[in-house]
């Protein structure tokens, strides 16, 4: 780990196994100031309905980011190159048994990094806490690409409205999100209650099951997605068990016949060139995992969309 002084960039000389784990090799920074994009871990899994453990995802999934390298082989694009990318580190909790405080405590610090002039790129924990950051990110409505295997727009569960099945609902009813301007992907699994598809659907969300996925190709999928989300400024949340279990076991609440890897990649760089505002990674949980796969997975998925937002920062420059 180098310290940091913009502009900033992993060591590529040092072996990558070596040095402390931070989010791609980026420098880790405890200042915002000079930060083009803040990679931030959110270690937070207390809004789960099932398995736990996506409390360490950041950990696991800083550590198997150390894999990855800087030029995209499929884009060319290297986002050390447009951008000063740091790890910010975690955000920090006071009170990790109440979701509500919890979710306040994200909010500050994703407020910190937006109004530094940064895009946040964050890892989860599970998806409650794309709520909060949303709060944070989205002055006014804004898009939504959401790739996941459920639609987390289900209401209460065991009292509380702000667990990992609902953020979407919340961001909705909130007017953090655009309805007219979310895109749901790879939707599917069995539910005992339709309320989550249901909502989805009465509130105007473009909602894409998997068969649907599959049967057009990701080529269409990225084109219808392309040409409902615009120039709008776009949020962009990944949850890892959109991917089939079979690439991607450790997570929380898996659903077998999902996205390849190779559909997941196509899909990502397809939404190249978007008004990105900020994204997130979640759901990975190490304890289900198999040898680092899944936050192998997860960690790629996370570059993938670094060049995203590297290209979209760079062209708002
Ligand atoms: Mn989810
Ligand atoms: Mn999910």
């Amino acid at each position: 780990m180098t310290s940091y002084s913009p502009p900033s960039r992993p060591d590529i000389h040092s072996p990558r196994y070596t040095g402390l784990a931070t989010f791609m090799r980026a420098p880790l920074a405890d200042r915002l100031e000079d930060v083009d994009i803040a990679i931030a871990g959110i270690p937070y899994d207390g809004a789960l309905t099932n398995r736990p453990g996506a409390r360490h995802g950041p950990r696991e999934v800083r550590n198997q980011s150390s894999l990855m390298r800087a030029i995209n082989h499929a884009t060319r694009v290297n986002p050390y190159e447009l951008c000063r990318i740091a790890d910010v580190g975690d955000v920090p909790f006071t009170s990790v048994f109440d979701i509500e405080h919890t979710h306040a405590e994200i909010t500050a610090f994703l407020s910190r990094i937006v109004k530094a002039g940064a895009l946040p790129l964050c890892c989860g924990g599970d998806h409650s806490v794309s709520l909060p950051v949303l709060r944070a990110v989205a002055g006014t409505p804004v898009a939504l690409i959401h790739i996941d295997a459920h639609t987390d727009t289900w209401d209460s569960f065991q009292g509380s409205k702000f667990n990992h099945g609902a953020p979407f609902r919340r961001a909705h009813e909130e007017g953090l999100i655009d309805a007219a301007k979310t895109v749901q992907i790879g939707i599917r699994g069995a539910q005992n209650v339709s309320a989550g598809w249901d909502y989805s659907d009465q509130a105007g969300m473009r909602v894409m099951f998997i068969e649907e996925v599959k049967a057009r190709g990701i080529a269409a999928v990225v084109e219808e997605t392309r040409g409902i989300i615009g120039d709008m400024p776009v949020y962009m949340t990944f949850d890892i068990d959109s991917i089939d279990p079979a690439f991607a076991p450790g997570t929380g609440t898996p659903e077998i016949a999902g996205l390849t890897t190779p559909e997941a990649m196509e899909l990502i760089r397809g939404l190249r060139g978007l008004n990105y505002v900020g994204a997130d990674m979640v759901e990975v949980s190490p304890p289900f995992d198999i040898g680092g796969l899944t936050a192998l997975t997860g960690a790629t998925v996370m570059y993938e969309i670094l060049c995203l937002l590297a290209e979209a920062r760079a062209k708002e420059a």
